[in-house]
């Protein structure tokens, strides 16, 4: 009888599936057996099913956890530092990072940033930073799940003196971390003008033999495009003359100096691309045309960017710029309908990180991986379609519970793996420490 009995069902007033008919049960039910949903459907159905724990949560619904598919989550100690100042990342972030970044810094800054996005419902993420061990170690306490890529620079970097002693630091990092039931270490080189050709040949063929992805920021800077496109066109056409590098192990990250052509190529490669519309626009960059890149069948997830570039961690303020900044771009209201954003910020970042099979939507054989979000708030109600609430009007305050893989990792608003007073604490400690620094250079 109890290999019929289910381990955990949630009842709520809606389940938004994120399904490929885009199903919504309203109420509804989510079932979980051994970290999987085992089924899910009309509330009446669940009625009838037995389980050990039953969460009756009638003022809340149901959706797919968030997936960021780009940040930088050890950079929160310095969110906020430096702002509107021109030439950012070589004038202030590069020595800002050479002389603040280490074990400490890294580690804290991740656990302070994993308590904000989980709190605001992203279950998973992917990420690239200096010392990414130790942005591993607090993601595995905190019971969400990641991508972590260990960045490589042509110059010396936090965690390497040498220019490109990231690779031997990434390779250490992949064999130790490499089979980890949540998390999936892989090569981060940090983009095109910082990493040479050579280099990313070394690297593209060393995630092949050790069977795991790259990630890279690709077409984002005004100078990037003046070094590369006359090399080829383009810079993603420049990066298709290095032997194996364009490959479907590839997350190019930004994508905003493309053409047709360019989306062509990321097609033909199997390209997989994370679009960061929040915090490109703060930056006065272009528009990356991710419209077009799902419509070609790109996968494509939507990414906070890192807290220093991106500044809030929650996928919420990601996801209503996503649609208008398309609709501004291309000048028309009719694209990206809200169930295509809500579909972006979690089963396409599933995708765009090669987890669409196992994350991303809730349907029956995948892992329970999924929020419960408060409808009983101003901001919120009235709701009249799910996914236009999702989109336009929930707030990352609405979250009041996490699930990842069907055990709570946040719960009423407070993390289960981990005391988030201390990390909150920690981070006072170390934004101390950085504040003397930040304003000599500022
Ligand atoms: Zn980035």
């Amino acid at each position: 009888m109890d290999r019929m009995r289910d381990d955990l069902i949630v009842e709520a007033a809606a389940v938004v599936t994120v399904d490929p008919e885009w199903k919504v049960f309203a109420p509804g039910f989510v079932a979980v057996k051994d970290g999987r949903i085992s089924a899910l459907g009309p509330a009446a159905e669940g009625e009838r099913r037995e389980a050990v724990q039953r969460v009756r949560a009638p003022r809340a619904f149901a959706m797919p956890g968030f997936v960021n598919a780009h940040t930088h989550i050890s950079m929160a100690a310095f969110r906020g530092a430096c702002e509107d100042m021109p030439d950012r990342l070589t004038r202030f972030i590069f020595p800002m990072e050479r002389d603040l970044v280490d074990r400490d810094l890294t580690y804290w800054s991740a656990l302070h940033s994993l308590v904000e996005m989980a709190r605001s419902g992203t279950t998973t993420f992917a990420d690239m930073y200096y010392f990414e061990d130790e942005v591993a170690r607090a993601t595995d306490l905190s019971g969400l799940k990641a991508i972590l890529g260990e960045t490589i620079l042509g110059h010396a970097a936090p965690d390497a003196p040498e220019g490109y002693g990231g690779i031997e630091y990434a390779r250490r990092f992949i064999k130790d971390w490499k089979g980890h039931p949540r998390i999936q270490p892989c090569f981060a080189p940090h983009a095109p003008y910082t990493v040479d050709a050579e280099h990313l040949g070394i690297i593209a063929r060393e995630a092949e033999s050790l069977d795991v992805d790259v990630m890279m920021h690709v077409a984002e800077m005004d100078a990037e495009q003046e070094t590369f496109a006359p090399l080829g066109g383009s810079v993603l056409r420049y990066l298709d003359s290095i032997p194996g590098f364009l490959s479907p192990r590839l997350l190019a990250v930004h994508m905003l100096f493309v053409d047709d052509e360019d989306i062509g190529l990321a097609k033909a490669r199997g390209l997989r691309v994370a679009h960061c519309p929040a915090s490109n626009a703060k930056s006065g960059r272009l528009i990356c045309p991710a419209w077009r890149f799902a419509g070609a069948g790109v996968p494509l997830g939507l990414g906070t960017d890192g807290p220093l570039s991106g500044n809030g961690m929650d996928m919420e303020g990601v996801l209503n710029v996503y649609p208008k900044m398309q609709k501004v771009r291309e000048r028309n209201r009719g694209i990206v309908a809200a169930r295509d954003a809500v579909r972006a910020a979690t089963l396409g970042g599933a995708e765009a990180l090669g987890l669409g099979a196992e994350t991303g939507s809730l349907e029956p054989g995948k892992k329970a991986d999924f929020i419960l979000v408060d409808l009983d708030d101003f901001n919120i109600q009235p709701v009249y379609d799910w996914h236009s609430t999702i989109v336009y009007a929930m707030r990352p305050h609405n979250v009041l519970s996490v699930y990842v893989d069907g055990r709570p990792v946040v719960k009423d608003r407070r993390m289960t793996g981990f005391d988030q007073d201390e990390a909150a604490a920690q981070m006072l400690r170390i934004s101390g420490n950085c504040a003397d620094y930040i304003a000599r250079i500022s």
